[in-house]
This record gives structure tokens, sequence and C-alpha cells, in this order.
């Protein structure tokens, strides 16, 4: 059975070979959060468009004030935005605010912090340095240059620079389009009135939630029954969406029939199985061009399998680098025991003293467990080759999606 690394790394590798080109679209800026670019951007200017003064104070000639206690006679002012007829010549100074243009001759800005004032009598307490508190123009960026590659996933920084260059609309990828269908005899939709041995259907409406979250489109399909005729057309549709996400019917039960109708339809299985709890019976295949993903009903080992596997799917689909599992180190409040060989995932609260992590277990009935799972904000992970961990080490923590 593969490990949940090399089973991701499996997702990426086949999912890749797929070759999906994904469609593109133009939308406004402010629409393209979350969006993978598909286009680079370039500067439509220098950056910053002129030597810029990043202080509010006097622009000077440094040669002029080498040593504290200078005298400069102040010629004028500069507005942000404005701009000054003529230059700084010798023992002269203008005054200057942030982001205005530097005037030919000065080199320096030295902070009003640092200047005493008497009518146009400008005295400089400190010395100044050539170049100090000016960006001189094309510093951050010429002309022309790249700014955010094809491909860029856009985060609210990356919107500032497209916006900085004028780009009101933007070429970006299609999302993936997620179909999404739960399977079960026992499940009913969320808004039923459940019978005595009944379930509501939670993992499609966190299947949806997890995909929008991780930037696809969901399709919405619903639940079908432990039916292979009803599942075998659900998942026939399914197929015509770029990915089909499965929860239930993966196990060793008597009716978990999602393999078997699979198999029917002519699927490739890349792994039927990952060492890990929760999640073991996950399954990848491919069908039709599509990959598709059988996860474990139980609310707990979705969550975490969608993670692990369709996230990094959907953004090899999109175009983008697949991100990588955002696992962080946290300090363990006490001690842990997993049973070999699988990796654990255990539901678990980070809370931090000052800088430092720390990470406590959450006693949990097992991948059913929703309701411990909403008091935690992340999982223990506890690697096979790793199965005890004491209290004070640092152990591997993954958040929750959204979490922090
Ligand atoms: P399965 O993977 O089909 O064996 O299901 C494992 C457990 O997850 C069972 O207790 C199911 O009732 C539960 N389960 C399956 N599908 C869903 C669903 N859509 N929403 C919530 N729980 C589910
Ligand atoms: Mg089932």
């Amino acid at each position: 059975m593969l490990s949940y690394t090399d089973a991701r790394q499996k997702v990426i590798e086949v999912t890749g070979g797929l070759r999906h080109i994904p469609g593109r679209e133009a939308v406004e800026i402010s629409h393209a959060f979350g969006r993978i670019l598909a286009e680079p951007v370039f500067a439509d200017r220098d950056y910053p468009p002129f030597d810029r003064a990043t202080r509010d104070g006097f622009a000077v000639r440094a040669a002029d004030a080498a040593a504290p206690g200078a005298q400069l006679e102040c010629i004028g002012e500069i507005r942000a935005g404005g701009s000054f007829d003529g230059g700084v010549g010798a023992r002269q100074c203008v005054e200057i605010m942030t982001g205005a243009a530097v005037p030919p001759g000065a080199d320096a800005v030295v902070m009003v912090e640092h200047t005493k004032r008497e009518g146009n009598r400008i005295t400089l307490e400190r010395v100044a340095e050539r170049g100090q508190n000016i960006v001189p123009q094309g510093k951050e960026a010429k002309a022309n240059s790249l700014l955010l590659a094809h491909a860029t996933r856009l985060g609210y920084v990356e919107l500032a620079l497209a916006a900085q260059v004028g780009q009101a609309r933007l070429a970006v990828s299609s999302r993936p389009r997620v179909a999404i269908l739960s399977t079960g005899d026992e499940v009913v939709a969320v808004e039923a009135q459940p019978g005595p041995r009944q379930i509501r259907n939670s993992n499609g409406l966190v299947l949806e939630t997890l995909v929008k979250l991780g930037g696809g489109e969901p399709v919405q399909l619903g639940n079908a029954p432990d039916e292979l005729g009803i599942l075998r057309k659900s998942i026939e549709r399914g197929l015509e969406e770029d990915i089909l996400v499965l929860s239930g019917g993966v196990s060793m039960g008597k009716y978990d029939l999602v393999e078997q109708v699979l198999s029917d339809l002519g699927a490739e299985f890349h792994f039927t199985g990952v060492a890990m709890r929760p999640g073991r019976p996950a399954v990848f295949a491919t069908c039709r061009g599509k990959p598709i993903f059988g996860l474990p009903g139980n609310p707990v080992s979705t969550m975490v399998t969608f993670e692990l596997f369709v996230l990094p799917a959907m953004d090899v689909e999109s175009g983008a680098t697949p991100r990588p599992l955002p696992v962080f180190h946290a300090k363990l409040t006490a001690t842990v025991r997993e049973k070999p060989p699988l990796a654990h995932f255990v539901p678990a609260r980070v809370e931090w003293e000052g800088t430092e992590a720390r990470v406590t277990v959450l006693p949990w009935q097992g991948s059913g467990d929703v309701v411990t799972l909403a008091a935690a904000n992340g999982f223990l992970v506890v690697s096979p080759n790793r199965l005890e961990i004491a209290a004070g080490e640092w152990a591997d923590v993954l958040p929750r999606r959204g979490a922090f």
C-alpha cells in the first residue's frame, strides 16, 4: 500500500499526464482572487515611475549635509502627485511629501523629524547620505519586465501588482469543474427528516465547500444509492466534468460498489488504498481521460483525503503548480501513541504561546466524529515510523484548511 506522500505524488503525476488544457476567460480584477493567470503580467512603465521620496521631509543635496547642523534655504514644496519647476541648487532644499517625485539636483531626502525650521531656513540635525529615503526610478521593476508569470495564483498581493499596472481585466484559466457524488442507501438530503437509521448528507456540502475553497467549480450530483445501475449512471454523468469525486462505497462491505462500477466502465486504478488512518480505503482511478477519486464516506476521512489528494489534482487541472501540504511544527503538550503500520491524522487543537505553537490531541471516536473535529483546528500527523511522540517534542501539524 502506498504511503500518503507517494499516493499524493501519484495523483500529481497521473493528473499531469492527462495533459488537460484548461479553458481561459477574462475576469474583472475585482473577481480574480484565487484564480490562475492564463497570461503573464508585465510592467506598463518603470516602477517607481520617478525617483520617489519615501519620507516626508526635505529634498537636499547630500554634499551639503556632510556634517550635522547644515543650514539650507527652502525654495518650495512638492506634494505627492505634484511637480516642481526648477532644481535644487547648492545649500538649497525643497520640502517634499512621501510619494512625491524628488526634484532634479537633490539626491537625498531628510526626514522632517530630523530638521528644525525657522521661516525658510532649515537646519539639518543629522548628516545625509546620497540616495537616502529615495527609491530611484525603475529600481523595483523596469518597463516591460515580467511581474507575474503565467499560471500564478492570484492572491491579494498579486492583485495589487496587477492593479498597479492597470490590468482591470485579467486572463485566467477556467476553474476545474468537479462533479460531487455521494453514495449510500442510508444517506438522505440535509433538509430531509432522516429515518431512525438514516444520516444526512454532510459530505456533499463539505466537498462542495472544499472544491470552492480550492478554486474549483462544484457540480453537485447529489446521492446515489448502493445499487449498480443507478451508481453507474451517476458516475457516467460525473465523467462529463473535469474531475469526479465520490464519497462512500469504497470499503470492504458487501454494498461498497464504487470500485466495481468503475472497473465495469474500464477505469484504470492507480491506487485502491493508502497507508493512512483515516482514509485507508481511498481510491484513485482514471476513466475516459478524467481523474476519479473514491473517498471513504466517513466525514473526517472524506475531509482529510480531499486535502491530500483532490486538491493537488485540481491545481494540476487548473494549470497551476500543486500547492504543498502546509504542514508545520508544533510542540506536543501530551504524549501520543499510535499503532503501526499506518500514518495517522489525529484531530488536534493548536494554540500559540507567544510565537511557539503548541498542539493538543483531542480524544475522538474515529473518522465519523465531526463533533470533536469542530473543536480541532488541525490534525496531528503521526508518521508510521514514529509511533510515539513524547510531550514536549516537536510534531507535524496539518492545519484544517482556512482555520488560521
Ligand atoms: P462508507 O465509506 O460508504 O462505508 O461509509 C462510511 C461511513 O460514512 C458510514 O457510517 C456512512 O454512513 C458515512 N457516510 C457515508 N456517506 C456519507 C455522507 N454523504 N455524509 C455523511 N456521512 C456519510
Ligand atoms: Mg456506504
